[in-house]
């Protein structure tokens, strides 16, 4: 589904990537596209994934799997969870689109790429279709390739939110040689700057690290006031774990003259959107205010 640009201000447009598909939307649909169809080609379609509490890819993987008729299996950081599934509208949801959860320890999430860990899940589950934490690997960033169209080459500057870098590879490797993307880290670190050369085929990008609000999913009352602000201005839903964060990003290096106002900006909506109530669930137990839907 092509939809158009909306343009925010004289300089800055969004890419409404939110909107791109009527079941699993956003860069989750672009970078499970091309995983999906390799699966169909098994004879055992099962995909086997990893994620955390609020994972947008666990909730797309299951929902894209009830949608195909594939069998979805999460592998999911935190042993507590097992019994909070009901607070949790992510997991819940995904378990209730087919997926089988198998709670872990945070420590042997940690090691879940050694080979011990492996060889256990695969006597656990005999045949799968193996797809990294955040479901980024060669066919994703294909499936990411295919953001921007035509109509972005009159941008200067292509801004995303990154995680695993996926999808940021993608659009480095389908932009133009006089545009720049930046990637607005959601994470703290930089080690991603490894993820995203393993994928990106060009130099034009930077990582972005001065947003990431103490760390993924981490939040705080400023950026839940400006999402909420963002909304009531421009009638968008930001989500608070990655385009909230990208956005404030966006508008403070305006202020600041880190970006100069005569360029012009794409900010591409990842999605995301299903994560909003997970945190609002959260923000309220804490007594703090919520994003307003
Ligand atoms: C998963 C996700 C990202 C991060 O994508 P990566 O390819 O892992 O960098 C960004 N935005 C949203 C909304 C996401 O769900």
């Amino acid at each position: 589904m092509i939809v158009p640009n909306i343009h925010l201000t004289e300089t800055l447009s969004i890419k409404p990537e939110y909107q791109n598909n009527s079941g699993v939307s956003g860069n989750k649909f672009r970078k499970l596209k091309y995983n999906l169809e390799a699966v169909n080609f098994l004879k055992t379609k099962t995909i086997l994934t990893f994620g955390g509490a609020f994972s947008n890819h666990i909730a797309a993987v299951a929902q894209a799997g009830k949608e195909a008729g594939i069998n979805t299996i999460g592998i999911i950081r935190g042993e507590e969870l097992a019994e909070r599934i009901h607070d949790n509208p992510t997991l819940k949801t995904a378990q209730d689109n087919g997926m089988h959860l198998k709670f872990v320890s945070r420590s042997q999430y940690r090691d879940k790429e050694s080979p011990t860990f492996l060889d256990a899940l695969t006597t656990e589950f005999r045949s799968y279709y193996y797809l990294p934490e955040g479901g980024t690997n060669a066919l994703a960033v294909k499936g990411c390739e295919e953001i921007l169209g035509e109509e972005d080459k009159e941008f200067d500057i292509i801004c995303c939110p990154v995680g695993t870098g996926g999808t940021l590879a993608g659009l480095i490797n389908s932009s133009s040689p006089h545009q720049k993307i930046l990637g607005f880290s959601a994470l703290k670190g930089d080690f991603l700057n490894d993820d995203i050369s393993k994928f990106a085929k060009k130099d034009n990008w930077n990582l972005i690290t001065d947003y990431h609000f103490g760390g993924y999913a981490k939040i705080n009352h400023e950026l839940i006031s400006f999402i909420n602000r963002f909304k009531l201005r421009f009638d968008i839903l930001l989500d608070p774990v990655y385009t909230g964060k990208m956005m404030f990003g966006i508008f403070d290096m305006l202020k600041k003259g880190r970006l100069s106002g005569n360029e012009k900006i794409l900010a591409i909506h990842t999605g995301g959107l299903q994560g909003i109530a997970g945190m609002n669930l959260k923000l309220k137990q804490r007594e703090l205010p919520i994003i307003k839907i």
